[in-house]
Formats: structure tokens, sequence, C-alpha cells
């Protein structure tokens, strides 16, 4: 295997730049380097991880124009998409530099006269990441930014397809005053670099951001050295639209979910379910606006969709739109393509297909591109269950102005993040993560900092004679 690899700009093809991929014997030699540094980074006080942590964000805050280009250029998302990103990113390091001061342990009262009970946090040890390509920045300081308030070393490798602005965000950590060794990116095949993390008993914790094969194979691969996991895996995301709904805000905040990063991020809208009294009128104006939307070049001001990511993820996204139609969907908008004639660049235009049925795959399998199928309802259980039907459960949103309705689906819905009337549930501050196969933990909020610690309990004997 070639030991670089390029990066391309999906929607024109143009080379950004070659990267030399790192040995196995060099990722080694980083998991040393970063074992070694977690002796000292883990005895810094938590006000100076603070500090420093918010040095980076200010840093990256200062160049977030230039990291979002690069964002742009090696994802294909719009800019404005970029630079929310980066205010997403560098929210969690915001919040988790805030966290760093509140790791509380606590005492417990004791079952024995004279006895003192202690329970402390530590941090885990060395952190291990992997990152997928739809988020390259905030997925990486989600994850990087709790791990070093803990006190943890910590290295990434970056998705091949979007390694720059990782890269550059390692840079500024570096510049910030973090030590080169406490924060470090290393490039390779996932495969490859994947195994030298969980084969290494230095890695303590392996956190992963990607598809759900591959997450399962990571916790296979982790049983060996008995590794702590965190795993945010794939999503099949029910959209609900309840009899009652407000259907311009539902449709609304569907296009939100559905179609931000041309449909490419695991929250992503993946059926829509509505009540068959309401579905003419809402799968016409859902239609109506998702036409309006510009598909382009997202360095281009207008652009609302960018190219999808590769020609894997573009075959994926046809075949899905052609078995629905063959099965008899029919098309409100898009199924319509756009490939230049080297195969390099890959535009799907935003998609509604409605009489979707149960033996359509697209159904089934998540799409991870700008298709909005529609199918329908009549009981509010039924809804629910073709919701749950999946062994997915990440997110789900639903629309009601009922609280009656939105509390019955709240507590039956099972996903780890729901969305009532609300199409971007996501922040620093709450804890993501999926249910069943979608993954294991949460990230961000007050549970995204304690996958990177340990519990200490200390038993003081004797202070009565
Ligand atoms: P996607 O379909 O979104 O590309 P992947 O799970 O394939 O999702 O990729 C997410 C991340 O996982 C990327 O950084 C990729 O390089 C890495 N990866 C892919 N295959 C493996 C593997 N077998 N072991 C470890 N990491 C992998």
């Amino acid at each position: 295997m070639s030991n670089t690899f390029t990066v391309n700009n999906p929607a024109t093809g143009e080379t950004l730049a070659t990267i030399t991929r790192n040995s196995e014997e060099e990722i080694n030699k980083a998991l040393q380097t970063g074992h070694e540094a977690f002796q000292s980074w883990k005895k810094t006080n938590a006000h100076e991880r603070s500090r420093l942590l918010e040095k980076w964000s200010q840093l990256i805050q200062k160049n977030k124009l230039e990291i979002a280009t690069v964002m742009t250029k090696e994802n294909g998302k719009p800019l404005a998409e970029s630079i929310g990103e980066v205010d997403y990113a560098t929210s969690y390091i915001d919040w988790y530099a805030e966290e760093a001061k509140r790791l509380y342990g606590r005492t417990v009262p004791a079952h024995v006269d004279g006895k003192r009970l202690l329970v402390s946090k530590h941090p885990i040890g060395l952190v291990a990441a992997i990152t997928p390509w739809n988020f390259p920045a905030a997925m990486m300081t989600r994850k990087a930014a709790p791990a070093l308030a803990a006190g943890c070393t910590f290295i990434v490798k970056p998705a091949e397809e979007t390694p720059l602005t990782t890269i550059r965000l390692t840079e500024l950590a570096h510049e910030a005053g973090i030590p080169t060794d406490v924060i470090q990116c290393v490039n390779g095949k996932g495969r490859i670099v994947g195994k030298v993390f969980t084969d290494s008993p230095l890695v303590k914790k392996l956190t992963f951001t990607g598809s759900t094969p591959v997450g399962k194979a990571l916790i296979k691969a982790s049983a060996d050295t008995v590794k702590s996991v965190t795993m945010e895996l794939g999503g099949h995301a029910p959209v609900i639209v309840a009899k009652d709904a407000d259907i311009d805000k539902a449709v609304e905040q569907t296009i939100i979910t559905k179609f931000r990063n041309a449909g490419q991020t695991c929250v992503c809208a993946n059926r829509i379910i509505v009540h068959e009294s309401i579905v003419d009128e809402f799968s016409t104006k859902l239609a109506e606006k998702t036409k309006q939307l510009v598909v382009g070049n997202g360095l281009d001001e207008n652009t609302d969709v960018g190219p999808v990511i590769n020609e894997g993820s573009y075959e994926k996204i046809v075949h899905q739109i052609e078995d629905a139609v063959t099965k008899g969907a029919q098309v409100l908008a898009g199924a319509e393509y756009d490939v230049d004639e080297n195969k390099k660049c890959f535009f799907v235009y935003p998609t509604i297909l409605t009489d979707v049925t149960d033996k359509m795959e697209i159904m089934h399998e998540e799409t991870f591109g700008p298709v909005a199928p529609i199918t329908t309802f009549s009981e509010l259980d039924e809804a629910i269950k073709i919701a749950n039907n999946t062994p997915y459960g990440l997110a789900a949103y639903f629309f009601t102005n009922d609280y009656r309705i939105g509390n019955y689906l709240f507590d039956n819905l099972d996903y780890g993040i729901i969305g009532w009337n609300d199409g971007a549930p996501s922040a620093a501050h709450i804890p993501f993560g999926g249910m069943k196969e979608s993954g294991l933990g949460r990230e961000g909020g007050t549970e995204g900092i304690e996958p990177y610690l340990e519990t200490k309990y200390l038993s003081i004997g004797n202070l009565i004679d």
C-alpha cells in the first residue's frame, strides 16, 4: 500500500493535499509518547488544563474562516455550515474547560465508627480516537476536550477524506500551549491504525464515531486489553408528524434535519412518518421547499446542499432511490444527479419520495444522503412501531402540539436523542448518543466526561482508637 494518500475536494475533484500515512512503528511510538506524557499531564491542576483549553478555543475562533474554508473544501458542506461547525466544535472545548474544574468526588457515610470513605475521580489514561469525515472539527473536539479536561492524553486518527481540519486543530492546540505529546494526530487507513490502537495495552480508552459495522469490530478488538470504549455509531432517524402538528413548522424543521450536510449526518431524518390525514399537504409543502434548495460547490454563497462525499456514498444513495421507485414510490422532488466526466464529483439533488413502504431498502438502511422517504400511519402506536422497527436508536423527531401525544411518544420511542418540534437538538451541554446498535456511552454534557474518568475509592480505618 502506498504510504501517501490524497485529499480531494468532492465539489471540484481538485487535489487539496497529499498526506503521509504513519507506519505502524510510528503510531506505536506516538502511543508510547502519549503514555509517557500522561504521567505528567495527569498531575497538572484542573485550572491550568482549563486555561489551556480556553486558549485553544480562542485560537480556533481567531482562525475560524480559514478552518471553515478548509473544511468546506475537503468535506463539501456549504461554508455557512462549516462556520457553524467551528462554533459547535469550540462550544465543546468551552464546556469542558469549565467541567475540568468540576470533577468532584464524594464522601460516603461510613458503616463502621471511626472509618472515613472517600470516592474520587481520576483520568483513565491515554485515549485513542477515530473520527469520521462528516463533522471533521466537532467530532474531534467532542472527544479531545473532555479527555484533556479530565487529565488524559489524546491521540486522534481522522478520516482519510477529511484529515486537514483535524491536523489544523491539533496544530492550534499546540500553539495554545498544550504539549505536543499530550494531543497528537496520526494518519492512515482505518483498519490498520485501528488495529494498532486496539492491540496496544497503553491505550486505556477508545472513542469512535463512524459506522456500526466498524464500531462492532472495534468493540470486539478492544476486548483483549479490556479497553473502555465509547461508540457513536449509525442512525436511522424517524420523524413522526402527528395529525395536529403545525405543518409549516414540521416542514421547516424537517428540511433542517434532513438536508444539512447533504443528509450525511448520523442524526439525519431517514424515515418520515406522517399521519394519513395530512400527508398530502405535508408532502406537497416539503417538496416545494426542497425544490428551492440550491445544489453546488459549498464555497458558493448561494449553495444549500453540497456534493456527497464519494462514489461509494453516491452509489448507495442512487441504489436506495431506484429500489424505492421500482417498488412503487413516487418522486415529488429530486431523483436527479450530477456527476462530472472524471467521476470525481457526485451531486444528488434533494429528493422527496412518497408512497414509501416497509418493503423498500430505504426504510431499513441508513441513507447518508439527501433523500426524504415519506410513509403514513393512522394510529399513533403504528407510528411508534414503524419508528422503533430498526436496530438503530440514535435520534428521533416528532411534531405535535398536543402534550399528551408528545409525552407518549417520548416515553415509547427507543432513542437516545429526541427532538419535539425541534429538528436541531444537539448542543455541547447535552448528552449525545444512541441506544441499541447506535452506540455505547454519551458525548457532551456532564455525562460526556465520565468515560474519561476512573473512580477510585479510599477507605480510611482507625480514625478513632
Ligand atoms: P463512514 O461510512 O462514515 O466512512 P466508517 O466507519 O467507515 O464510516 O469510518 C469512520 C472512521 O473509521 C474513519 O476514520 C475511518 O478511517 C475509520 N475506519 C474505517 N474502517 C475501520 C476499521 N476497520 N477499523 C478502524 N477504523 C476504521
